[in-house]
């Protein structure tokens, strides 16, 4: 085993287990187990080894556990005496992986996620932010590594994640990887949003897409995490179970007071003020993300369908949908779409707050045409 030490991007013997003590959001597994609702999928997916592609696009909505997925993916395959086809979190190789210094196993993400997950120090160069990117050079580095001997003549497999985080030119070199794949080698690739990558890069992978998982499932899973108002975070997290549980852990409140606020101020009026400091105090990209939410509740209200995202909001969101002009709800969508694209570089955050507060509240303001019902306004 000594011999595996010092790996790229690998611990060194009797180093505390890095990689497994970080990967899942989830915590209480180690990376070699899929999550409970992946378990069903994956067998089906690992059933047919023998025709295995070479190399697999994982995708699915965020915080539905698409990286935990292809960690799981990587040690089942690396398993040497697997359990109805999923690692068996107890062979040699299975130790090695979550020691996170298998030979045959190489993890490439941004230096900010390796960060994150406490296997890359900062300190040494605590001036320089880690990079966001997955660049060329760790791309590169794999080149030799396609060369060596696999343990035991089993598989190499290579994780990337998240695949948007590849530039470029990490996108091409990889693309010239996949054009002529290296033996025994299998590259799962995880990502939120297939349609940022490069389309050939895409097209040279399978795609294997995560559902969101059944609501039942997701709220053993958080509540077995002794998480508070599961069912309303979950649906806050719009069923992704992951979500939620960082959401919770984060502190963030079940409901933010800016949707109090615009719920408040939306059904008896207001000038939008204090929703303005509200937003002002959070992040932009977060709040414009609640607002895609609400008014994808609101829509639902339109067509007198219930809340996806507010199910405890039901009888305020239907109340504003009942009277609003759905046109205007329409471009005020089309506005958040843009804002989304925008906020994380949002110039001047408390000027967009301010816009943003009096715009969407005009936008639910009671329709007035002519011969439609119009309870909450007039006299
Ligand atoms: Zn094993």
């Amino acid at each position: 085993m000594s011999g595996m030490a010092n790996k790229a991007g690998a611990a060194a013997p009797g180093a505390p287990l890095q990689d497994g003590a970080a990967a899942p959001a989830g915590g209480a597994e180690s990376f070699t187990d899929f999550l409970p609702w992946q378990q069903a999928p994956a067998r089906r997916w690992l059933a047919s080894r023998e025709r295995f592609a070479h190399a697999w696009l994982i995708h699915g909505r965020p915080g539905c556990g698409q990286m935990e997925f292809a960690l799981a993916g990587a040690a089942s395959l690396l398993c040497e005496s697997p359990r109805d086809g999923l690692a068996c979190g107890a062979c040699q190789a299975c130790r090695w992986v979550l020691a996170g210094n298998h030979p045959d196993l190489r993890r490439i993400r941004p230096d900010a996620q390796a960060v994150r997950e406490g296997a890359l120090d900062v300190a040494e160069d605590a001036k320089k932010q880690p990079s966001r990117e997955i660049r060329i050079e760790q791309i590169r580095s794999l080149l030799p590594w396609f060369n060596t001997a696999t343990h035991r003549g089993g598989w190499r497999v290579a994780l990337l994640y998240p695949a948007e985080a590849l530039n470029t030119i990490a996108a091409n070199a990889l693309l010239k990887i996949l054009e002529e794949p290296p033996e025994h080698t299998v590259f799962l690739l995880s990502a939120q949003a297939p349609d940022r990558l490069l389309p050939t890069l895409v097209s040279r992978c399978r795609r294997l897409p995560l559902a969101v998982p059944p609501a039942a499932e997701s709220l053993a899973w958080l509540q077995a995490r002794g998480v508070k108002d599961a069912a309303a975070r979950l649906a806050a997290a719009g069923g992704a179970p992951l979500l939620a549980l960082e959401q919770a852990r984060d502190g963030r409140p079940v409901k933010p007071d800016w949707l109090e606020l615009f719920l408040d101020q939306a059904s008896r009026g207001g000038d939008g003020a204090a929703l303005a400091d509200a937003l002002q105090a959070g992040e932009p990209a977060d709040w414009v993300d609640g607002f895609q939410r609400l008014w994808l509740d609101l829509s639902l209200g339109v067509h007198g369908l219930p809340p996806r995202y507010h199910p405890a909001e039901a009888a305020r969101i239907a109340a504003i949908a009942g009277r609003l002009d759905p046109a205007a709800l329409a471009r005020a969508a089309d506005w958040l779409g843009e804002q989304r694209r925008l906020a994380r570089h949002a110039l001047n955050p408390k000027l967009l707050a301010d816009h943003a507060a009096r715009h969407l509240l005009q936008s639910v303001r009671p329709a007035r045409a002519p011969g439609r019902a119009d309870p909450g306004a007039g006299a």
